[in-house]
């Protein structure tokens, strides 16, 4: 088979997006696949190789489910830590991508959720450890009234 652009050359391959024959000269390879140049110019080789960064969606997922699991016994602060790691990579990659990968904003929705979930724990551990010091504080024997406010505090976390 010979080239469809210069009939009097030998094919080097075929083209992806319409299965022409292409000699080297016309060939384009983009992300290891070859192209015609009518093809490069319809912009096809960028078209079908967009898609949505995994990791965006992996993050996305972890920061929906940090939300429930975000007391539960730290199970939501791992979801949220790997989130955050996950959405800032996902981030990176398809800045780098150059249009090839989607996702930013599902990668940044996932790092939002995460850090949000993060805060959440951490405020809610510091507010249990406050509750601890002020059992400790509290001198056996002594005036008791508070007791009743920090129990409900307890339940808060
Ligand atoms: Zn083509
Ligand atoms: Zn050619």
């Amino acid at each position: 088979m010979n080239c469809y652009i210069h009939p009097d050359r030998e094919a080097a391959g075929t083209c992806v997006g319409c299965g022409k024959f292409t000699c080297t000269e016309c060939t384009t390879v983009v992300m290891d696949k070859n192209y015609c140049p009518q093809c490069v110019a319809k912009g096809i080789p960028y078209q079908s190789t967009t898609q949505t960064n995994a990791l965006a969606i992996t993050s996305l997922i972890l920061g929906i489910v940090s939300l429930p699991t975000a007391f539960c016994y730290g199970c939501g602060m791992i979801f949220a830590i790997v989130a955050i790691v996950l959405g800032f990579v996902a981030r990176n990659q398809i800045k780098q991508s150059g249009g090839r990968q989607t996702g930013d904003g599902l990668a940044l929705t996932g790092l939002i959720l995460g850090s949000v979930v993060a805060g959440l724990v951490v405020i809610g551990g510091l507010c249990y450890l406050a509750f601890i010091v002020i059992m400790l504080l509290i001198p056996s024997g002594s005036d008791y009234s508070l007791l009743p406010g920090l129990l409900n505090l307890r339940f808060l976390i």
